[in-house]
C-alpha cells in the first residue's frame, strides 16, 4: 500500500533535520553472503527438529547485523509517528496562517473554469507541502536508507527520483481531486458514498496501469530471459494454472539493496517481476520459494480481496470524514476562511482527518496485510516445496526486518510475518515432508 504511505510521507516533522547530518561517511557494504548455506541442524535427518532448524537458521545471522536491522526496524516504528506528527502541524499551519485559502483565491484568479481551477490549487498545494515535508523525506528516504546501507543512489539521482514523483503525484493527485470536488459540489447529501467508489476505482484504475506506465518512469523493466531461472518459474506457474508467459526484472539495484518480488496490476497487466538484487544474491531455491509465494497471492485472490477490503475501508473512512468535517467546520471554517466541504481549501483538514483515521487504522491494515502473507507463505511452500530457499529468503529479507520481534509488535507493526516465524513454517512444513528430502 505505497499510495497510502506516499500519502503520508507526502504529509509528512520538525527538527529532524539536524539527525540528516549524521551521516557523512559512505555506508559499510552490508549484505549477508549470497546464498546462505543450510546449517547441519536443517539437514534433513530421522532426528530433525523443527525448533532447532529454525534456531540454527537463525544463528547464521551475526549479532552485529541482528542489532542493526532491529534498529532500522524499530526506528521505521517512531517514523510512522513523526510521519503523522509533521504531516499534522503541516496542515494545521495551511489552515491557520490562511495559506490555504491564500491558495484558492489566486487559483480562482487564474481561471473560472471550475476543475482547472482544482488542479491550479492542487499544484500550488502539492509544491507547497512537499517543500514543507522535505526535511522529513530527505531523512528519511535518503540519509535514514544510507546510514543502514539499504541505499544505493547518491543525492542527485534521488532528488531526480522526488521530482519524477511529484510529478506522477501532480497528475493522478489532480485527477482524483477534479472528480472528488466535483462529486462533493454536484452530491451534497450522497458524495460521501460516491466520492468512496470513485477513489476506489481510481485505485484500481493506477493499480492497472502502474506496472506498465507508473513503475518504468523510476526503473528499467526487462523481461527475463534467463532460461535457468525463467523456466523452472513458468513450470511452477502453468502447474498453478497461471497464465503468465514472461517473467521480468527491474533494477532495483538502482535505488536499493532489498531483496524483493512481486506480482503486480491484474487481469492483463498482471505480471510476476523479480528484482535485480534477488537474482543477483538468491541461490535458485530461494527464487523458486519466493515465486511460489508471489504465486499465492495470485492463485488465492488476495488483489480483488484487498480491493474488497480497501472498499469498506474507505467507505468507512469517508463516512468518518463527513461527520468529522461538518463538526470541524461548524467550529473553525469562517476562521480558517473555507466557504464549505466544495471548497478547495478544504484539502489541508481533508488530509488532516484521513492521516488520523489512517494512524490509528495501520495494526488494521498491517494485520490484513500480514494475514494474506502468511497465506502465500503456506501456498508458496506447498507448492515450490523449497523450505530451505524459504528460510534463505527470510534471512535475506531480515536485513531490514526484525526477525524476532514480540507477538503484539508483530501484531502492531509488520504487514508480513516476521522473519524468525517464517523459518519456523518453513521448518515445520519439512519436518511433515521429510520423505521428499531424505529420498525414502
Ligand atoms: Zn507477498
Amino acid at each position: 500500500m505505497r499510495f497510502r504511505r506516499a500519502l503520508a510521507t507526502a504529509l509528512g516533522c520538525f527538527f529532524l533535520y539536524c539527525a540528516a547530518f549524521a551521516v557523512a561517511q559512505p555506508p559499510a557494504a552490508y549484505e549477508m553472503p549470497s546464498v546462505i548455506q543450510v546449517p547441519a541442524e536443517a539437514q534433513a535427518s530421522s532426528h530433525f527438529d523443527a525448533t532447532a532448524a529454525t534456531n540454527a537458521y537463525l544463528a547464521q545471522i551475526p549479532a552485529d547485523k541482528t542489532a542493526r536491522s532491529d534498529a532500522y526496524f524499530e526506528g521505521g516504528y517512531w517514523m510512522i509517528l513523526w510521519d503523522f506528527l509533521y504531516g499534522a502541524i503541516v496542515a494545521l499551519l495551511l489552515l491557520n496562517l490562511k495559506w490555504s485559502p491564500r491558495m484558492r483565491d489566486l487559483s480562482e484568479h487564474v481561471t473560472r473554469f471550475k476543475p482547472v481551477h482544482t488542479f491550479v490549487y492542487w499544484l500550488q498545494y502539492l509544491v507547497l507541502t512537499s517543500v514543507l515535508v522535505f526535511p522529513l523525506t530527505v531523512y528519511e528516504d535518503y540519509f535514514r536508507e544510507h546510514k543502514y546501507g539499504l541505499a544505493t543512489q547518491t543525492l542527485g539521482p534521488w532528488m531526480g527520483d522526488q521530482l519524477k514523483a511529484l510529478g506522477v503525484n501532480l497528475v493522478m493527485g489532480g485527477i482524483l481531486m477534479m472528480l472528488l470536488i466535483g462529486i462533493v459540489r454536484r452530491l451534497p447529501r450522497t458524495w460521501w458514498i460516491w466520492g468512496a467508489v470513485v477513489t476506489n476505482l481510481f485505485l484500481i484504475f493506477a493499480a492497472l496501469i502502474a506496472p506498465v506506465y507508473i513503475v518504468p518512469i523510476f526503473n528499467k523493466v526487462t523481461p527475463l530471459n534467463d532460461r535457468k531461472i525463467v523456466d523452472p518459474i513458468l513450470s511452477l506457474a502453468r502447474g498453478n494454472g497461471i497464465p503468465a508467459k514472461d517473467v521480468y526484472t527491474m533494477d532495483a539495484s538502482r535505488q536499493t539493496t532489498r531483496m524483493s518480488a512481486n506480482v503486480s496490476g491484474f487481469a492483463s497487466t498482471m505480471r510476476i517481476t523479480l528484482n535485480d538484487n534477488l537474482l543477483r544474491r538468491g541461490s535458485p531455491e530461494e527464487i523458486q520459494a519466493i515465486m511460489g509465494h508471489e504465486m499465492g497471492h495470485y492463485v488465492l485472490n488476495h488483489i480483488y480481496k484487498g480491493i474488497m477490503f480497501y472498499l469498506i475501508v474507505t467507505v468507512l473512512a469517508f463516512a468518518c470524514l463527513r461527520w468529522a468535517l461538518e463538526w470541524t467546520l461548524q467550529r473553525w471554517g469562517e476562521k480558517w476562511q473555507i466557504r464549505g466541504i466544495g471548497d478547495t481549501a478544504v484539502l489541508p483538514l481533508v488530509v488532516l482527518l484521513v492521516s488520523i483515521f489512517g494512524f490509528v487504522l495501520t495494526p488494521i491494515d498491517n494485520t490484513f496485510t500480514r494475514t494474506q502473507e502468511y497465506e502465500a507463505d503456506m501456498y508458496g511452500l506447498n507448492t515450490s516445496r523449497q523450505p530451505d530457499g524459504f528460510a534463505q529468503g527470510a534471512i535475506h529479507l531480515g536485513e531490514y526486518r526484525k526477525m524476532s520481534p514480540g507477538p503484539v509488535e508483530e501484531w502492531l507493526f509488520f504487514d508480513h510475518p516476521s522473519g524468525h516465524n517464517r523459518i519456523y513454517a518453513a521448518m515445520r512444513w519439512k519436518a511433515e515432508n521429510l520423505k521428499l528430502f531424505t529420498g525414502q
